[in-house]
């Protein structure tokens, strides 16, 4: 058994206690001074050998990476910057790590380096503090709903309607395929995928919580979601996670205010939580900038960006009034958008989405009220006939963290939109059932968890948020 975790040892006042402690080692000075890590914290402790006590052959296995088994005595720290200090009794080798061998030997590695070890990247301090940042922050998106009197519904990740997901979606098939049911003019018949039924990966436990919510008042479901983007951008991955709360009797502004209360009280207790780990990551993003021109260095260090976030108003604008900024802005001196904003009614680009929170209003914004046309069908229809009660929460550095909306509540309206598109009503019998029996306002979003994750650690590529990151042609671990 292992006495206590280094977190818990680093910060004990019971000097002179015997204890256990296993880990892996970082580094091995001097053949005397072992620094261990066992994941608890980004610190490692120090744990003093008198070799001239320990067998040569044994110290030879003390390298960085080895799995360590040590005991001893918990001394005050004769070294700077650390209390306390294990005086080593016995020592052993649970397993070794060639030096030759093992990648992650101390020095700086490239993040690209380390996305092709990720089943060994997260031994290093970047990604240890990011994947505890990670792991802090699921815990907190569950508090706050607790807190809040959400039920916790867990969304079918193999689903029957792609209504939603045109052409992004991963197929689920359990077609033989040396014999598959043919359709009549002999093509493969995919529509019996799954014993008999189209099926796919979900892309959004939305349609399911809305049932739920119509039943339980407030849900929200956390949980893998699939789209197959077949592109390479550093905010897309095929596989993410996203939370998405759903409310009965909301509107659109209800909508925002809980998105936005959510976003702040989650960045808060983060902040609070993980002090350690975004001083470090702070630290490391401030030794890159200086490699940067100054033009594109941040100019807010991450904690200070964070608590930004937590004390200010997001601004909310409507779309219509997003486009007249972007109209008749000039968004560099030398250049204009890529795609120049031409009307009403074209969809944002990131360029767009970016200019408006990066330099026109410099904090985070809702953008709301989006013309139905680039919309998708269930959004509720505003009175003026062609805007939708959508919202996008746009980041700093991030782009679109959240969408959400208030949904189309009316089933006649409804089903005009469900023709319209050419969608089968058949598909989505059971959503509209949602209609026609107590049908009330309701509202929710969808936030992509990795992305709040790359706001908290202040990290530029995806990738490097997630723990096994699935893009295109990536999926060996
Ligand atoms: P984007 O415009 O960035 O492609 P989207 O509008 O397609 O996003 P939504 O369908 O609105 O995405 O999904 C809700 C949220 O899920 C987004 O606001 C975003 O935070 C996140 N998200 C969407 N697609 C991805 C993806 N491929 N990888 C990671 N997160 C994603
Ligand atoms: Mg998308
Ligand atoms: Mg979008
Ligand atoms: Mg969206």
């Amino acid at each position: 058994m292992r006495s206590a975790t280094i977190k818990e040892l680093l910060s004990s006042k019971n000097l002179l206690q015997e204890i256990t402690i296993k880990g892996w080692v970082r580094t091995f000075r001097s053949n005397r001074f072992i620094a261990l890590n066992d994941g608890s914290t980004l610190n490692t402790i120090q744990c003093v050998v008198d070799f001239e006590n320990f067998d040569e052959e044994l110290l030879k296995k003390v390298n960085t990476g080895a799995a360590l088994k040590i005991t001893g005595t918990l001394v005050e720290s004769q070294g700077k910057g650390q209390s306390v200090e294990i005086q080593v009794s016995a020592l052993e080798v649970l397993g070794i790590a060639d030096p030759e061998e093992y990648p992650i030997q101390p020095k700086k590695h490239s993040l690209e380096f380390l996305r092709e070890k990720a089943h060994l990247r997260i031994r290093t301090n970047t990604f240890a503090a990011i994947m505890r940042v990670r792991s802090t922050l699921s815990f907190a998106i569950h508090n706050y709903f607790r807190e809040n009197g959400f039920n916790y519904f867990h969304a079918p990740i193999i689903t029957g309607s792609d209504a939603e997901g045109a052409g992004e979606m991963f197929r689920v098939t359990t077609l033989d395929e040396k014999n598959p049911p043919l359709t009549e003019d002999g093509a493969v018949d995919y529509k019996q995928d799954f014993f008999g039924k189209e099926t796919n990966l979900t892309v959004s436990g939305q349609l399911e919580a809305e049932a739920y919510a119509m039943a339980l008042g407030k849900v929200y479901t956390f949980g893998p979601t699939f789209r197959a983007e077949n592109s390479n951008t550093s905010r897309h991955l095929a596989e993410f996670w996203m939370i998405e709360p759903e409310m009965a009797f909301f509107d659109l502004d209800a909508n925002m205010d809980l998105a936005e209360d959510f976003i702040k009280n989650v960045i808060s207790y983060t902040l609070t939580h993980c002090q350690e780990d975004l001083e470090f990551l702070e630290k490391r993003l401030l030794d890159e900038e200086k490699s940067k021109p100054q033009a594109q260095r941040s100019d807010m260090p991450l904690i200070e960006k964070l608590k930004f976030v937590v004390d200010n108003n997001f601004k909310r604008v409507s779309y219509t009034e997003a486009i007249d900024i972007l109209k008749n802005c000039k968004p560099n001196k030398k250049k204009q958008f890529k795609y120049p904003i031409e009307e009403w009614g074209t969809d944002l680009q990131s360029e767009h989405e970016r200019y408006l929170v990066e330099k026109h209003f410099n904090c985070p914004v809702i953008l709301f009220d989006y013309p139905a046309k680039i919309k998708a069908f269930y959004m509720r229809l505003n009175e003026d006939g062609k805007t939708v009660r959508a919202m996008d929460i746009l980041f700093p550095g991030i782009g679109e963290i959240v969408g959400g909306s208030q949904r189309e509540e009316r089933l006649d309206i409804l089903k005009e939109k469900i023709k319209e598109l050419g969608i089968d009503e058949k598909e989505l019998w059971w959503y509209l059932d949602l209609r026609k029996f107590g049908t009330a306002e309701h509202s929710g979003f969808g936030l992509g968890f990795e992305r709040l994750v790359l706001f908290a650690t202040g990290m530029g590529n995806i990738r490097d948020v997630i723990p096994f990151p699935r893009t295109p042609q990536n999926a060996e671990f």
